[in-house]
């Protein structure tokens, strides 16, 4: 029985996922490094604002930081509690999660990798996708929890696949942003309306997630608003082409992209949305998509 969980990272995700826990739990802790948010959220939502010492002895801990790296060092700052899980939300490193399961496991702790998919507009609904890593038993433990925020929630595989299926996932995203990008500044120069185009496509075999909601609601609107930053798309599709490495695999489509998304990402300014990657090949072409 689960009797408390805490949210660590209460960012554009964590934020929204941490609001649906008071809903579930009676005792839900929450801690952020810039500690008025976390306060903020109490205010908003009946969490407890607590100290990262405190918020660790949860029986769940999830966390939800920008990288593998942030969470490494803030598992070892702090003493964790034998029989807890914690549930590491961020698009992370396979090989991490791995690593930390292994450190954890000598504290008595399970390691879940579980990313998420879905947007901040899934997290606000409590309908993310789950994709989780680790051990079957701890997964199903914290499962009660994960479906605070979750509405698809898979065990895919060993510590390291959950995260290794969102890196995949989000390479897969960033593969069609840059090709509808090459399609849509293609169709202008020809001389074609984007909207009727837009709807053509949206109804043929070229549609998928960018042209039906990235496409009109942040990219012809030109409003580009900022949800998941372009540097975090970075990160993920490095982790992607990692993998690809790894196992001594050839995956040209993918490496392109990456070099396209991590050269978007070098050129954007500060807290640029992953959408305003098309703005480069705008550059190019000297070509707008709207
Ligand atoms: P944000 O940048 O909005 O939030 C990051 C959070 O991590 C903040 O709470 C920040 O605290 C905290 N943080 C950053 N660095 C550290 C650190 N070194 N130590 C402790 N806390 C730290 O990111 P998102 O919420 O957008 O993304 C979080 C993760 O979720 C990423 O891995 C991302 O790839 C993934 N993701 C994002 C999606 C999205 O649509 N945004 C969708 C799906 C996955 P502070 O407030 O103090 O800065």
């Amino acid at each position: 029985m689960i009797q408390s969980v805490a949210f660590i990272g209460l960012g554009a995700m964590g934020y929204r996922m941490a609001a649906h826990l008071p809903k579930q739990f009676d005792t839900v802790y929450v801690w952020n490094r810039n500690f008025a948010k976390a306060e903020q959220h109490a205010s908003d939502f009946g969490t407890q604002a607590v100290s990262l010492e405190q918020a660790t002895q949860a029986d769940v801990i999830f966390s939800c930081l920008p990288t593998s790296q942030d969470v490494d060092n803030l598992i070892a700052s702090v003493q964790l509690k034998a029989g807890s899980i914690w549930v590491d939300c961020t698009s992370g490193v396979p090989e991490s999660a791995q690593k930390l399961a292994q450190i954890v496991k000598s504290q008595g702790v399970d390691f879940l990798d579980a990313p998420v998919s879905g947007q901040t507009i899934g997290a606000e609904n409590g309908t993310l996708t789950v994709m989780v890593g680790g051990d079957i038993k701890a997964f199903e433990r914290a499962l009660p929890a994960m479906q605070c925020f979750g509405k698809l929630i898979k065990h895919v595989g060993a510590s390291g696949a959950g995260f290794a299926v969102k890196a995949v996932n989000n390479m897969l995203m960033a593969v069609n942003l840059c090709a509808v990008a090459e399609g849509f500044t293609t169709l202008k120069a020809h001389g074609v309306n984007l909207n009727e185009a837009l709807d053509c496509i949206n109804a043929s075999s070229g549609k998928s997630m960018v042209t039906e909601t990235v496409l009109p609601q942040r990219i012809l609107n030109r409003q580009f608003p900022l949800t998941f930053a372009l540097p975090l798309l970075a990160k993920d599709t490095g982790i992607a082409v990692d993998l690809v490495r790894q196992a001594k695999l050839s995956a040209p489509v993918l490496s392109l992209t990456q070099n396209l998304i991590q050269a978007a990402s070098d050129l954007s300014e500060e807290n640029s949305d992953f959408s305003t990657a098309v703005t480069m090949y705008e550059k190019w072409s000297k070509i707008t998509i709207e």
